[in-house]
């Protein structure tokens, strides 16, 4: 049996998929992962990505912090890939129970997914510092500058900085889809970054790990693929 069949069979055998993914899973959808700094940043940008998207930047800084967010962290054009879409389906059938994401793009709910964990955040939504209004993206894209409430706050966009906290209720719901599994696919992250690792220990199940470069749970994946996601998911079958 090819790996592929022995991860559709894997699939087949499943009810309570969880998928577990990073910046990997949209960069098929022309979406960058903005850690990977490269030479055209240093140019234009005075600071590193991960200063520049941290809590106390964006207080201390908002005009600069808005320059690069707008530049490099937005791409409201992208549409879902394979993945994004296997991942609904798979849902549809009744065969997968969450995906949890570390991205921010909204693809996953773009392709159908419903039970969507953003660990991050989304940059669809935003909000007033000051009043708690709730804006969508027009308000952020819409005009230059900092963009203000109609109270004088700061909106600013519902996405976990450096810094900051992760949402403590999507964090329990994620455990929570983690713990009653029965199959864990892991896509496009290194699970390097806080809080994959911690997560994934409360997963016991046989790992599926689809990433491009070696993460730390390799030896524990039950099928590892070094391939790009959206091949592999295009390829499963999401009903028997
Ligand atoms: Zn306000």
């Amino acid at each position: 049996m090819s790996a592929l069949q022995e991860l559709q069979s894997y699939i087949d055998q499943s009810g309570r998929i969880v998928f577990f993914g990073g910046a990997g899973v949209s960069t098929e959808s022309g979406i960058p992962d903005f850690r990977s700094v490269d030479g055209l940043y240093n140019m234009k940008y005075k600071y590193p990505p991960e200063m520049i998207i941290s809590h106390s930047f964006f207080i201390g800084r908002p005009e600069e912090f808005y320059e690069f967010y707008r530049d490099k962290m937005l791409f409201l054009d992208a549409k879902p890939n394979a993945a994004h879409r296997k991942l609904a389906e798979l849902e549809a059938a009744g065969k997968l129970s969450a995906v949890i994401t570390q991205n921010i793009d909204g693809l996953h709910q773009a392709a159908g997914s419903g039970e969507v964990l953003e660990l991050h955040g989304s940059v669809w939504r935003n909000y007033c510092m000051g009043c708690r209004k709730p804006y969508g993206i027009e308000a952020v894209i819409g005009a230059p500058g900092v963009p203000r409430c109609s109270c004088g706050g700061l909106i600013r966009p519902d996405v976990v900085l450096y810094e900051e906290a992760l949402d403590q209720g999507v964090m329990l719901r994620a455990q929570k889809r983690l713990r009653d599994a029965d199959l864990l696919i892991v896509g496009g992250t290194s699970l390097s970054v806080y809080p994959a690792a911690g997560l994934l220990k409360l997963y016991r199940g046989p790992l599926i790990l689809i990433n491009k470069s070696e993460t730390p749970q390799d030896a524990r994946a039950a099928l590892l693929f070094r391939e790009n996601i959206g091949e592999i998911m295009d390829q499963i079958r999401a009903r028997v």
